[in-house]
């Protein structure tokens, strides 16, 4: 018999219930300290726990074990070790120490480094996170890690990512016993990140060097169809895609990732999976794995799974949302706006501290979601712009308001700040999600962060977003630091005040596609990024280096290693895209078009010579025509062949960047546009690939 949903569930994850069980007690209270308050580890508990980790993963079918890692790419690393150890009379025994859980030395010199590393010291070293669960994949033990240089810098995603979580727990806690919250010790940050992605049949994928090479087409004419009858999101499950849904949530299950909903999103061929929210930590190590799981088991099922920010022309690309909250030790999510008078200031601390972070970080947002494919959704004709503004719905707005206007702060006798069960409701959540287009959206008793792409790691942003709200709680911590108790009320509320009245402009709750906004936008000064190079030099600037430096997230070297590798993946991102739109088009679309000129040219001679005063005009027509676009495709691959090596040739990478930006990519446009055009005349047989109908509608 099959195992129950609840047996399967973290069945191959290294989680507490079986430490409690494997570990000596005492071993297992260390860990757990380490865990929670992330005290050190003493190599003895560290042995104990690999003894335990080693004999679980064999009972499990492991042989190997592997330092897993998140290098400055969207991938995670892994190089597997067996646990194999010769005992000298041709036999082994099955080993694993605390030393080799602990710390791990892969050659790093071909991860990117962004000049950090010189390739003499190729050496890094792995350190393991026990914040994040040990777990069994493909017959091996996988130890989650953080990779850095031999010198200490963070070479990786979660270095940064742990660094900011740290930071923010030492900010809120102490805003929190400032304003009057004594009991919290710690605050942890959650994220439930919702995965889009689309489902293509692997035969047809196959035959696209674009989807093979890049991940997304770079030619194709619309098909009849797209997604304009709205009949795709939670639409029926095909067959196909139904058993695809219930084997992935079986696999994530079993890897203890709690995927919960799953359903067909707006473009045809796309899906949505959202898991339940977890801490950040483990929230990004789960969605790496769970976008590498999707990709396995679709494989399993024939198909492919695109992650790709813009995979189709004219129809959704694909996003995360980023579903983002604090909460504290004794379990309170500190923007849950609570039902009593206290929680609300408490509430309003945190939410006014977040607007403001938004507000005074919307350029680093902007960038931390940067990237090429992401550029053909933000700022494109889809969901969100690349204005970062914050949406609060029109209650919220309202009980901001009343802050701003002092309308409920009473006025005689003691000031008496009242802006608690009398203004705030218990916000029940927004079911018709109203604002689809904001890119930050408040959502009952978290904010939702929209403008994250599919393929992304969602460490990034969420680096970004606990560092500025840490920012911010720090400042609003020195301005209270030193009020007496009497006085902390009307503090708290002159602090909230003007930080609303200084921030407001970032709030917008109205439709973000529309011109209007953009002008609008403009005119309260909010940042409008368009593209990656546009966005990428504000990485360094000295107010966001001040923050990230400040807060020790980044060393100076670090921040511009990241700021280089960003850039250089642009380039790169970009350099293949020209290169494969070159080679489809000229190695498979225009012999193509050529082979389909001479079958024309055939039927017109053939027709003349059986009835030689016949009308040709269908086949001049037709061969005018495709000569037109054979012409404008052999002028348009020159144009882009001569622009991207003047882009290579460029010296400097953010000039290197623009010129793909501002050149290539329009080249490629413009490509684009004569080679959809004989596609949509060229008979199907005759295509070299297959068609968006095929790709979108087949499954
Ligand atoms: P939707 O946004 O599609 O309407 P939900 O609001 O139900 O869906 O949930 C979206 C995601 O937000 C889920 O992954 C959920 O677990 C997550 N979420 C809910 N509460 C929190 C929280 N306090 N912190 C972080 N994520 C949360
Ligand atoms: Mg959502």
């Amino acid at each position: 018999m099959a195992p129950s949903i609840p047996e399967l569930y973290g069945s191959l994850v290294f989680n507490d219930k079986i430490m409690r069980t494997k570990l000596p007690k005492d071993v297992y209270k260390a860990l757990r300290k380490t865990i929670q308050n992330g005290t050190h580890l003493e190599l003895d508990v560290a042995n104990s726990v690999a003894v335990a980790m080693k004999e679980w993963a064999i009972e499990n079918g492991a042989t190997h074990y592997t330092h897993w890692f998140q290098p400055m790419t969207n991938f995670t690393a892994e190089k597997h070790d067996s646990f194999i150890s010769p005992t000298g009379d041709g036999q082994v025994i099955m080993e694993f120490s605390g030393k080799e859980l602990v710390k791990g030395e892969p050659d790093a010199s071909s991860f990117p480094s962004g000049g950090l590393r010189a390739t003499f010291e190729a050496r890094g070293y792995t350190a393991w996170d026990p914040t994040s669960p040990a777990f069994i994949k493909d017959r091996t033990l996988y130890i989650p890690t953080a990779f850095c240089s031999y010198s200490g810098e963070a070479l990786d995603k979660k270095t940064p990512l742990l660094r900011s979580m740290d930071t923010l727990n030492k900010e809120a806690v102490k805003i929190l016993h400032i304003i009057g919250n004594k009991e919290v010790k710690h605050v942890t940050t959650t994220v439930g990140p919702e995965q889009e992605y689309f489902l293509v049949d692997k035969e047809l994928y196959n035959q696209r060097k674009d989807l093979i090479f890049c991940g997304r087409t770079l030619i194709g004419a619309p098909a009849p169809k797209g997604q304009e009858m709205e009949d795709h999101y939670f639409g029926t499950l095909k067959p196909r895609v139904s058993a695809y849904m219930h084997e992935l949530d079986e696999e994530l299950w079993k890897l203890g990732i709690p995927a919960k909903t799953k359903h067909n999103e707006v473009a045809p061929a796309q899906h949505e999976l959202a898991p339940v929210f977890d801490t950040t930590n483990v929230a990004v190590d789960h969605n790496q794995l769970t976008m590498e799981v999707m990709k396995k088991v679709a494989d399993k099922h024939g198909m492919v799974c695109l992650l790709n920010e813009k995979p189709f022309e004219g129809i959704n690309g694909s996003g995360k949302h980023n579903n983002w909250s604090m909460i504290t030790d004794g379990g309170c999510n500190l923007l849950d706006p609570g039902k009593t008078p206290a929680e609300n200031t408490q509430f309003l601390v945190f939410l006014v501290a977040v607007i403001k972070a938004v507000d005074d970080y919307a350029d680093l947002l902007r960038i931390s979601v940067a990237g090429a494919g992401n550029d053909h959704r933000l700022g494109a004709n889809e969901a969100p712009p690349a204005i970062v503004s914050i949406f609060l719905g029109d209650e919220l707005t309202e009980v901001l308001k009343a802050i701003e206007n002092d309308e409920f702060f009473s006025s005689h006798g003691a000031v008496q700040m009242d802006i608690g069960a009398t203004v705030l409701p218990h916000f029940v959540k927004d079911n018709t999600d109203r604002n689809r287009t904001s890119p930050f959206a408040f959502t009952g008793n978290k904010f939702e962060f929209r403008m994250l792409g599919s393929s992304a790691s969602v460490a990034n942003p969420n680096i970004i977003l606990n560092t500025a709200v840490a920012e911010v709680l720090r400042q609003f911590s020195e301005k209270l630091k030193d009020v007496p108790e009497g006085e902390m009320e009307k503090a708290i509320h002159n602090l909230l005040k003007e930080t609303i009245l200084a921030h407001r402009r970032i709030v917008f709750n109205g439709n973000g596609y529309t011109d209007e906004w953009i002008e609008e936008a403009e005119k309260r000064g909010l940042y409008n990024l368009k593209s990656t190079p546009d966005a990428l030099p504000h990485f360094v600037s000295e107010k966001n280096a001040a923050l990230l430096t400040g807060h020790k997230i980044f060393t100076k070297d670090e921040l511009h290693s990241r700021y280089e590798i960003k850039l250089e993946n642009y380039v790169k991102t970009l350099h293949i895209e020209s290169n494969t739109m070159a080679e489809m088009i000229q190695k498979d679309l225009l012999p193509s078009v050529t082979a389909y000129m001479e079958q024309i040219a055939r039927t017109a001679s053939l027709k003349k010579s059986v009835v030689p005063d016949i009308s040709v005009s269908s086949e001049a027509g037709l061969l005018t025509k495709l000569t037109a676009l054979q012409d404008a495709m052999t002028e348009g691959l020159k144009v882009l062949k001569a622009d991207t090596a003047k882009a290579e040739a460029c010296e400097d990478m953010l000039e290197k960047a623009k010129t793909y930006q501002s050149v290539v990519l329009a080249d490629m446009d413009t490509l684009r546009k004569s080679a959809d055009e004989a596609e949509a005349l060229i008979p199907e047989a005759l295509l070299p690939y297959p068609t968006y109908g095929k790709l979108l509608f087949s499954i």
